[in-house]
């Protein structure tokens, strides 16, 4: 065993890894909540930090969960998301082939930049919003061109400017994660206009089932209209199925024909499928509980923070973001302490900020009282 070790030689890492990952500095998930526990001596802790929906899946999705039957787990699940791509097509009126479903939205990003993009090609999207379009194209060998937020919003103008003969994807966060700023249907459809089909225009729709006003968009409504528009959803978020992970994307049949080539097969597994199809069943009921409650704590968040005299940034989406007199990071650690867990936004680029999922009551009234006692 030893003498194998000794003998063998190490990898020659200087010559087998690309440039682009070499400096790419890897992203660090936080430690598990017991880890967490121990490390600031808290015997509880208020997740807060990523989003997810406090009410947890749908009572039709609970009983698939609850009911799964061991066996099937020996089995590999449909390679395609067969039944759930169906049932996407009936519920949204679009074609099955025009759906690929992913190990989270976070896969799915990577089916469109690897089906798009080759050496000396960029992607452009803002600098302040859902880090992983930039990440993957960068340590993809690929560059991401950002373009300053204005107003807290993506700015088109800026965007367009970025743009060139090799932007191959352009990725909108509608609304933005983490600001919660959108665009309206006209504003997005001007934008589409612009681009006139030399790039794919990715829309990522994480949030869009929180957003209430009539004047938000529907991606998926405008796919045949912009044959270039690709459509990201999850059940992360609103549906709280975020450690299945599954989401999807949609476009027109001749784009998603060619990302269904970078698309691994079998990496959404049976109970993801079967838990998101379910909880498309009583969807409805389930999406009006939780906008009523994001609703309501969104308010009394909003109210407390702009009361202790801090500058509050919110729209649609079940986050806050709050600027804080101090660092973010230490922030962290101090609410962290009082078993709160927000995030610290200075990865975003947004030092002195943090971001607060909207939890339920009780959680929104602890994270007050730690912030009044750090502050
Ligand atoms: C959470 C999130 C995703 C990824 O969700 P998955 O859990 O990978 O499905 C994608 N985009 C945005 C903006 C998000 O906030």
């Amino acid at each position: 065993m030893s003498s194998l070790a000794v003998s063998g030689r190490q990898p020659d890492l200087t010559r087998l890894v690309p440039a682009y990952v070499k400096s790419f500095e890897a992203y660090v998930p936080s430690k598990p909540d017991p880890e967490l526990m121990r490390t600031y001596r808290v015997d509880h802790l208020y997740r807060l930090n990523n989003n997810e929906n406090p009410l947890g899946p749908s009572p039709r999705a609970r009983t698939v969960i609850a009911g799964f039957p061991p066996p099937r787990a020996s089995l590999y699940p449909s390679g395609d998301a067969y039944y759930l791509r169906l049932r996407l097509a009936e519920r949204f009126g679009l074609d099955p082939e025009q759906f690929l479903v992913g190990n989270g939205a976070n896969e799915v990003i990577t089916f469109a930049i690897k089906a798009f993009c080759e050496s000396g090609d960029n992607i452009v999207t803002a600098d302040k919003t859902f880090a992983v379009y930039e990440w993957v194209a960068t340590f993809s060998g690929f560059e991401a061109r950002l373009a300053p937020l204005k107003d807290f919003g993506f700015d088109d103008e800026g965007l367009l400017s970025l743009i060139d003969g090799r932007t191959k994807i352009v990725f909108i966060c509608n609304p933005n994660n983490p600001t919660g700023t959108w665009w309206d249907e006209a504003r997005l459809r001007r934008f589409l206009d612009c681009l006139d089909g030399r790039q794919i225009v990715v829309v990522d729709e994480a949030y869009c089932e929180f957003a209430e006003d009539p004047a938000f968009p529907d991606g998926l409504k405008l796919l045949k209209e912009y044959p270039n528009l690709v459509v990201f959803r999850t059940f992360s978020k609103m549906f709280a199925l975020a450690g299945l992970r599954i989401g999807y994307l949609a476009g027109s049949l001749e784009v998603v024909e060619v990302m269904r080539r970078t698309c691994v097969v079998y990496s959404v597994n049976t109970l993801a499928q079967e838990a998101a199809l379910a909880t498309m069943e009583d969807a409805d009921a389930h999406v009006a509980a939780t906008r009523e409650l994001v609703r309501r704590e969104k308010a009394y968040l909003a109210r407390e923070l702009t009361g202790l005299g801090l500058a509050v940034q919110a729209g649609e989406g079940c986050f806050v973001m709050a600027r804080l007199p101090m660092s973010d990071t230490l922030a962290y650690r101090r609410l962290m302490a009082q078993g709160i867990m927000i995030r610290s936004m200075t990865g975003f680029r947004f030092p002195n900020w943090i971001r607060i999922s909207i939890g339920l009551h009780p959680a929104m009234e602890a994270f007050v009282q730690g912030l009044k006692k750090i502050l």
